[in-house]
């Protein structure tokens, strides 16, 4: 009988307190909800963000001070300077030689471009892989 009496002493509830209590849940889970897909939009955000660093440090390596895309670009002019048709700024060349020096990729394209114009010592160490398998070509 003590049940009974505890639900006799419920009330009614205020006309629309019901609905402002769906209202008020509903809008606490599209909430948490929101956050969720913040949270997941924020990490992809950043992991496009770190994959594209990633990607643009291994794209455009900084040898002698310049990006591979800004050697490329001074090609020609490096390609005049090598063969002494215009002179380069020096800053510039020295830049250049450290950068082809130093990037396989770069160096290979100057040289697909300008066959034996780089200096014999920047040539030799594309020539060492081929040098390498000859090597290997004779023990066997
Ligand atoms: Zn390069």
């Amino acid at each position: 009988m003590s049940t009974n009496q505890q639900h006799d002493d419920w009330r009614d509830c205020p006309i629309g307190e019901l609905s402002q209590m769906v209202g008020r849940l509903n809008a606490a889970q599209r909430q948490a909800r929101m956050k969720q897909l913040y949270g997941k939009a924020a990490a992809c955000v950043l992991l496009v963000a770190v994959g594209v660093f990633a990607v643009g440090t291994v794209l455009s390596s900084r040898y002698g001070g310049i990006t591979c895309p800004e050697c490329q670009e001074h090609f020609v002019a490096f390609y005049d300077h090598q063969t002494k048709a215009t002179a380069m700024d020096d800053a510039l060349a020295s830049s250049m030689t450290k950068h082809l020096e130093n990037c396989g990729s770069c160096r290979s394209a100057f040289e697909k471009s300008y066959p034996g114009v780089l200096p014999a010592e920047l040539s030799d160490q594309l020539a060492v892989p081929i040098f390498a398998v000859a090597n290997f070509a004779t023990l066997y």
